[in-house]
């Protein structure tokens, strides 16, 4: 689960981190009164989407001016023009796609003063199944990019969980980063603050881009983007409220009410399967017959009616699907249960494109004879391999 940068930094702050002062405004006219409980003479007026890239991205308005998502003002009215100009737009960055997302919360915060920009990032490695430090001095770039052309700028190391984080860890951040001095003790004391708050709260990524070093020689959290494990949100309350719906999929939103582990991809052939493994591998076959998956979907073992009737709904609801590929395997379930529900559901939703349903298992024979006396125009797969032939064909032609 994402949240957004001011709600991240409202969470670091809590735990010590140095932060600026911010407001989050709703609508324009709560602009000019927000700025004005800030400092100045700088103010940072910030687009809030869960995606990154925002100073660099674009809006698709021409009302929203030519600048990106991040904004310096110098007076508490040129902050409200700037709000204005930026709610309720679409901004495009590298990391929305090309559809971008609406900016339905803007980030008024106390500008600072840059004397260097670095990165530093917190994640859990999956490789080497512990929490991992990501450090380079190359901040206020996509990293990805650092990455690519120049690995050699990129520090990281993974802390072992049975003896834990100490000042040690702080310091190696701090000398990747070519702090000095008073800055290093600041280093290690973040460290030490982000670490907590990661295990603590059960992060999937702690991402500061940019840390600054401020003329002063203090650092500062500019940038904050946050995730949390979906699967230990039901331990931490206070994080599960600060759930933004209207930042996800809806697609994505109505599986996960109903409990189907589903995620949109770019392709044009929906994929009804249950059990993740089987899922990959549906998508594996679909590639291998030049097609593309248009998503994941595990409906998972215990698959009723009702989840099948509404995974289809949520498949069908795609624009781009061409088709519809459901693999089942009957194990705990029925084949012939299987085949029911799936009739059911192609009865209650409709279907405008072509459907191939492969089942193996528990009653199949049963289940097949089934979907062959439907007299819906459902197509029968014998194998996975001549599934997948089948589906690809009739999307292709
Ligand atoms: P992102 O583009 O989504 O990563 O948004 P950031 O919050 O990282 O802002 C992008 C860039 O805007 C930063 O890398 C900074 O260069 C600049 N920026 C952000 N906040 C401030 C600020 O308070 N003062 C100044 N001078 N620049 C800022
Ligand atoms: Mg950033």
């Amino acid at each position: 689960m994402n949240i957004h940068e001011y709600q991240a930094k409202a969470l670091l702050r809590s735990y010590g981190a140095p932060v600026s002062d911010g407001r989050v405004v709703l609508k324009a006219e709560e602009a000019k009164t927000a700025a004005g409980e800030l400092d100045g003479p700088l103010w940072v007026v910030k687009a809030q989407i869960h995606a990154g890239g925002r100073g660099k991205g674009k809006f698709k308005e021409p009302e929203a001016g030519e600048k990106g998502g991040v904004r310096l003002a110098k007076s508490v009215e040129e902050a409200e023009t700037l709000a204005k100009q930026m709610l309720g737009r679409t901004l495009v960055t590298h990391q929305t796609g090309p559809v971008g997302k609406q900016v339905n919360r803007i980030y008024i915060e106390d500008g600072s003063d840059i004397a260097r920009e670095l990165y530093l990032a917190l994640l859990v490695d999956r490789q080497s199944s512990r929490i991992s430090f990501v450090a380079s001095t190359e901040g206020g770039m996509d990293i990805e990019e650092v990455a690519a052309h120049t690995p050699e700028k990129i520090v990281s190391f993974s802390v072992d969980p049975a003896s834990g984080l100490s000042d040690f860890h702080g310091r190696r951040v701090a000398f990747a980063l070519g702090l000095e001095g008073n800055q290093v003790k600041q280093c290690v004391a973040l460290v030490k603050t982000l670490y907590k708050a990661f295990t603590e709260k059960d992060m999937e990524m702690l991402e500061i881009n940019p840390l600054i070093v401020m003329p002063d020689g203090n650092l500062k959290v500019l940038d904050a983007k946050i995730s949390f494990d979906g699967n230990a949100i039901y331990r931490h309350a206070d994080i599960a409220a600060l759930r933004d719906e209207t930042e996800e999929d809806p697609k994505e939103l109505a599986a996960s009410k109903f409990d189907l582990n589903y995620i949109a991809l770019d392709g044009e052939i929906g994929c009804m399967v249950n059990g993740a493994g089987l899922a990959m591998a549906t998508m594996d076959i679909i590639k291998l017959y030049g097609a593309e998956p248009a998503n994941f979907l595990d409906v998972g073992g215990g698959a009723t009616k009702e989840k099948v009737t509404e995974a289809f709904k949520i498949i069908t609801s795609d624009p781009n699907v061409k088709g519809i590929l459901v693999n089942i395997f009957g194990g705990i379930m029925r084949c012939d249960v299987i085949a029911e529900g799936v009739l059911a559901a192609v009865k209650e939703v409709g279907l405008k494109v072509p459907l191939v349903v492969r089942l193996e298992g528990t009653n199949v024979e049963l289940g097949k004879e089934i979907i062959r006396n439907s007299g819906l125009n459902v197509i029968a797969g014998d194998n996975l391999a001549d599934a997948a032939q089948k589906i690809v064909k009739a999307v292709k032609g």
